[in-house]
């Protein structure tokens, strides 16, 4: 079987020398490759970060400590930004096997239709 020349994923340029199985032309183009690839993730990364932090930020307004059991409804916390489909982590207490959901030390949790309790972090 003739051999295929290969093309550089980077520069898609066919790779004239070296093994059959390379994938770059030369190091610069395999840095510049990965760099890409890291650059893009962290774009992801970054963009869920920023929704988890808000996410945080609101549980931390809306968490009242001298008024620990205070309900928070669903409305206050969307109008405020809050994505209920991100979180860092479920906790769920010894106490009445409550389960709580956490964006990093503030959590909550569905006690009413509609209707929040939220936590801080317990230890
Ligand atoms: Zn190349």
């Amino acid at each position: 079987m003739p051999a295929v020349p290969s093309i550089c994923l980077y520069c898609a340029k066919p790779i004239k020398s070296g093994r059959s199985d390379k994938k770059f032309c030369d190091s610069g183009c395999k840095d510049a490759y990965y760099n890409a690839i890291k650059t893009g993730e962290h774009k992801e990364i970054k963009k869920i970060d920023s929704i988890l932090k808000r996410n945080r930020r609101i549980l931390k307004k809306v968490y009242s400590e001298r008024k620990p059991e205070k309900l928070i409804n669903r409305e206050v916390l969307v109008k405020a930004g809050f994505e209920f489909g991100f979180h860092t982590h479920l906790v769920v207490t010894k106490f009445k096997a409550n389960e709580f959901i956490f964006c990093y030390d503030y959590g909550y949790r569905e006690i009413e239709k509609d209707k929040y309790k939220v936590i801080k972090s317990f230890k």
